[in-house]
Formats: C-alpha cells, sequence, structure tokens
C-alpha cells in the first residue's frame, strides 16, 4: 500500500463521511517544513513538522477550545468517541500496512497489537466514563459538623501535551487520547518524529467528531517536544526513554507541571523448574521477539533454575530458530537502535557470553535475527541497560530466591513473568519483585487490557497508563462544601476566648489522649465549656 495513502485522513470511508461535520484535528504548522524519516531518511513530503515558534498559539487553542469541550455532557462526550471504534476496526488492513511500512512490523503483529487491543480500549473508557467521573461523597461526622456535606468531583488537567516514542506509534497515544478527552481535556499530541505518518493517522480517527482545538497534533522532534512543556501546559504524558523522561521532568519542574512518565524496561521472565517447560519456552520466546524486541516490556534476562536449565535452554534455541525473518519477526525501525543492540551484544561476547542462535547481521541491516545469548556475568551493557532490540539473555540461577534478588537489582522495574505451577508460591514471590506488573505464565500482553494498570518504578517511571488509575492522572480532585448549618458561628471562629482553649485540651483527652476516668472527667468539662462558649465567654 502507498504509504502517503495509508497516512492520510480521508483514506476511509467512514472517517470521511463523518468528518463532513465539523473540520479534523489540525496540524498546526508555521511550515513546510518537510520531515525526514530518521529510520529510512526519505523525505516524508506527505507530512510537515510544526515549527517550535508555533507551539505557543498551538497550546492557547486547545486552552481554548477545552472549557467549552469539559462543558459538554459527560455521555455526549462518550457517544462521539465510540464512533473511533468503528473507524479503527473499518481501518485495520491500512493501519497495520502503514505500521508494516513505517515501523517494520509484521502485518499479523500489528494487527494484533495496535488494532484490536484498541477497540476494547475504546469500549472500556466509553461505557465507565460516565461512572468513573461521578461524583463521590465524603463522609462527614454530622457531630462534629453539623449541615455539611462534601462530594468530590474529577475535573480535567485543562491541556494534556502527549509526547510519544515510536515503537508502539497507535496504541500508545491512544491509550491517553480516548481516557484523556472522556474526561474533558484538549490534548496537544507529539507523535515520534520516527512515526509521524502513524501520528498523523491517530488524530484521523477522530476527525469531524470534537471540536477544533481540542485534539491538535505537533509533528516533528525533541525540539517541539520541548516547546510544547514550555509553553505551560497542565499535564505532560510522556511515554520514551529515560534520557529524554529525565529532561522533561526537569523541564517540568521548574513550571510545576506534572507529569506521567513510562519509560524504559529491563525486563525478567523466571523460570522455575515446576513450570510447563513448552509453554514457559514459548512464552520467553514471543516476550523476547515480538515487535523485533522493541517494547518496553519485551524479556530482556531469563533466569532459569538450573535443574531444567538444559531442556529449556535447548528447546528456546530450537524454537528461536523457527521464526521467519519479515513474517514472525519484522526488521528493526532504526538504525541507530540497531546499532545499540549489536554494541551491547559485542560488549557481552567480549565478556564471555556465547551466542546460541542468531547473531548480529552486516552493519548497517535492519535485520537483525532474533539471537538467544548464554550469558553468566551481568557487569556488561546487555543486563545493565535497556537493549531494545531482538536479544535474549539466557542466565542460568540456583533458585527462585537468587532469581528474585537478580530481578530486582535491576535499575528499571516494569514488568517481571514467573513461569510456575505452584500458583500460591508465584503470589508469595510476586509480593517480593519491584515492577508495577506481574505476570504468572504470561508475560507482557496485559498493556492491551484497558481496565488493568501499567506501570513501573525506578528507571521504568512512575506513570500510570490504562485502569481508573490513569484517569486519576489525566483529571484533579476537586472537592465541594455545602454548608446548610443556621448557626451563626462556627466552633472554631472567632473570638479565641478561654472556653475555646478548654474545649480543644478537653476534647484531645475525650477522644484519646487521657484514660477511662480522665475521659469521663473531659466529657464533663467539654458540656460546661460548650455553655461557656455560647455565652461568648
Ligand atoms: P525517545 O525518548 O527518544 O523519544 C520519545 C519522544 O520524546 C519522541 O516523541 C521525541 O521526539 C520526544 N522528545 C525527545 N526529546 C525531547 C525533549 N527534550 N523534550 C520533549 N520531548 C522530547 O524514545 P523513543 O526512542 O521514541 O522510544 C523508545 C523508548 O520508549 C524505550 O526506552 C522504551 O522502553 C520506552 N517505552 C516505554 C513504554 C512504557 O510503557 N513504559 C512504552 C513504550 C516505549
Amino acid at each position: 500500500m502507498d504509504s502517503k495513502t495509508a497516512a492520510h485522513p480521508d483514506a476511509a470511508g467512514t472517517a470521511a463521511s463523518e468528518a463532513a461535520a465539523s473540520p479534523a484535528p489540525a496540524t498546526a504548522s508555521a511550515g513546510p517544513f518537510p520531515m525526514r524519516n530518521p529510520a529510512g531518511g526519505e523525505l516524508l513530503d506527505d507530512v510537515t513538522a510544526t515549527a517550535p515558534s508555533a507551539i505557543a498559539a498551538m497550546v492557547a487553542s486547545a486552552r481554548a477550545a477545552q472549557a467549552a469541550w469539559a462543558a459538554v455532557p459527560i455521555r455526549e462526550r462518550a457517544e462521539r468517541i465510540a464512533k473511533v471504534k468503528k473507524r479503527l476496526l473499518a481501518r485495520a488492513e491500512e493501519i497495520a500496512a502503514l505500521l508494516h511500512h513505517e515501523c517494520g512490523k509484521p502485518i499479523e503483529e500489528a494487527a494484533l497489537a495496535e488494532v484490536l487491543p484498541n477497540a476494547d480500549l475504546v469500549d472500556y473508557w466509553t461505557v465507565s466514563i460516565e461512572e468513573l467521573l461521578d461524583e463521590s461523597p465524603v463522609d462527614l461526622d454530622a457531630l462534629a459538623y453539623p449541615g455539611k456535606v462534601g462530594r468530590i468531583r474529577r475535573d480535567p488537567r485543562g491541556v494534556v501535551a502527549l509526547i510519544t516514542p515510536w515503537n508502539y506509534p497507535v496504541a500508545i497515544p491512544l491509550r491517553t487520547i480516548v481516557p484523556a478527552l472522556l474526561a474533558g481535556n484538549a490534548v496537544v499530541f507529539k507523535p515520534s518524529e520516527v512515526t509521524p505518518r502513524a501520528g498523523a493517522l491517530v488524530a484521523s480517527l477522530f476527525d469531524g467528531l470534537l471540536p477544533e482545538g481540542v485534539l491538535t497534533v505537533a509533528q516533528g522532534g525533541g525540539d517541539v517536544g520541548a516547546a510544547l512543556i514550555e509553553a505551560g501546559v497542565d499535564l505532560v504524558v510522556f511515554t520514551g526513554s529515560v534520557a529524554t523522561g529525565k529532561k522533561i521532568a526537569v523541564a517540568c519542574a521548574e513550571r510545576l507541571i506534572p507529569t506521567s512518565l513510562e519509560l524504559g524496561g529491563k525486563d525478567s521472565a523466571v523460570v522455575l523448574s515446576d513450570c510447563d517447560l513448552e509453554r514457559a519456552a514459548r512464552g520467553v520466546v514471543w516476550g523476547a521477539f515480538t515487535n523485533a524486541g522493541q517494547n518496553c516490556a519485551s524479556i530482556e534476562r531469563v533466569y532459569v533454575e538450573q535443574a531444567i536449565a538444559d531442556r529449556f535452554i535447548a528447546r528456546v534455541v530450537a524454537l528461536t530458530g523457527q521464526l521467519r525473518a519479515g513474517v514472525d519477526v519484522g526488521a528493526m525501525t532504526t538504525a541507530r537502535q540497531a546499532e545499540i543492540v549489536r554494541r551491547q551484544l559485542d560488549a557481552a561476547v567480549e565478556r564471555g557470553a556465547e551466542i546460541l542462535a542468531g547473531g548480529a547481521p552486516e552493519a548497517g541491516s535492519l535485520a537483525f535475527p532474533p539471537t538467544v545469548v548464554m550469558i553468566e556475568r551481568e557487569d556488561t551493557p546487555l543486563l545493565q541497560d535497556e537493549t531494545f532490540g531482538p536479544i535474549l539473555p539466557v542466565i542460568v540461577v540456583e533458585s527462585a530466591e537468587e532469581a528474585i534478588a537478580r530481578t530486582n537489582a535491576s535499575r528499571f522495574a516494569l514488568t517481571t513473568s514467573l513461569w510456575t505451577r505452584g500458583y500460591e508460591r508465584a503470589h508469595a514471590l510476586a509480593r517480593r519483585l519491584r515492577s508495577g506488573v506481574v505476570t504468572i505464565n504470561n508475560h507482557g500482553f496485559t498493556g492491551a487490557l484497558p481496565a488493568a494498570p501499567w506501570t513501573g518504578t525506578g528507571d521504568s517511571g512512575h506513570g500510570v497508563t490504562s485502569s481508573p488509575h490513569a484517569l486519576a492522572e489525566l483529571t484533579r480532585p476537586r472537592f465541594v462544601l455545602e454548608d446548610r448549618s443556621r448557626a451563626k458561628s462556627e466552633l472554631w471562629w472567632y473570638p479565641y476566648t478561654p472556653s475555646l482553649r478548654t474545649v480543644a485540651f478537653a476534647m484531645a483527652r475525650a477522644r484519646g489522649g487521657a484514660g477511662f476516668f480522665g475521659r469521663i472527667g473531659a466529657l464533663v468539662e467539654l458540656v460546661a465549656a460548650f455553655a461557656r462558649r455560647l455565652l461568648g465567654r
């Protein structure tokens, strides 16, 4: 398929006809600033980069549009955004073809990871948003706070800057755009400069559904992302590398802008001797090589217990050997990333690692074969840093204890999988892991579950994607108290008198600051002090 057509907002009939009602989400530009694809170097003459100088105006229009959007009843917002599901599904083949072209993904992988879960995502949020945003009452003690009723509302943050990476350029943005818009925010979306067409496609799914300015796309690189933060947004939702995440955290800290940071990973799979070996081997091979390993939750370390190590490794090597280049495992997306992977592999081999399957391709090639490496020493970048490529290091351990200790020693802690038939023990081990997601006998796929929080700690960042926990980041609580008391004054209002002091300390004793007899005495004192207080003494 011609990628220009694929990225065009009107490529699907459904989208085009529904778009007639109101304008498409804008791609602001002071352009033309033609972009060059960093992956292939080709000139993207159908994608216009946004000038950093145009960003402030873009954020101002988003801010103006947001107030009106937040006033649209939640149900109506949900009805509009629910239409995105049909558009996504109707354009499944077009989306998969674009991702195949722009990122090198196998078509099946693109459809399974970047189209179908998004339909669930739209369903989940549009069906549950009214309930999730519903006001909740706060219980107030009627004696201490007579006539008062408190409620918590969840209000939108305002303008959300969404800055995303290239590895899942459709699914990752949608996981924030859908709930952020439903919550009443405006979103300025900056896709990765590596996948601008996928970014344009994501925005086109909302054509004609939103008032102008509610969803805008800023195309370009880090300078455009930085300008977005400088423009004074109300929340930055970032998914990307640790290095960029730290820069964004600093820029946001200077402006006191709240952030959600979803960063890198160094996931481990812990394979215990009582596992279903065939399932574990198949699951680990998929978890390591899906998306050519360019996945924050890619399995980048396997700790296998000694007792089954030989059989497990032999099976993993055999399964890896069956993977077909370009069919099961796509090409890597960027030459830069392929070079990082090659350097890490070379350094590990220099330190004694043994390549059991695959191996680095010719310099400059993006077709990095799935590679299994047997390794003992952990003091090498292949086990310390994020690899983000199709390499599976296998480490034999004495026990589950050792595997958990080694897993937790990483500065990353995103997801971990435990492979065992001993579920009770697995849950006990899961409680000791640092990672934000633990899967027992599976790996990584829970990023596709809209109701399940996706989150990490340490260098994996602190953001939360999906689930009501993510909604908590996209909104802020507003507490509203209503006082229907007929009293002319509150106990704690002026003037501060001796009787008020007596009330305060008698209350402290009555509420537990004294023993049984002390409390009885305090209650007697309270009655007398209240009476004096009412008389103004
Ligand atoms: P990256 O950090 O290079 O870029 C991410 C985004 O940040 C891009 O849009 C880029 O243009 C922008 N950017 C760069 N410099 C910026 C700056 N100074 N200010 C504002 N924006 C700036 O990351 P990448 O290479 O695109 O993505 C790969 C990384 O993403 C990996 O580390 C991977 O683990 C991580 N990732 C994490 C998750 C997760 O859920 N934790 C999911 C996917 C990817």
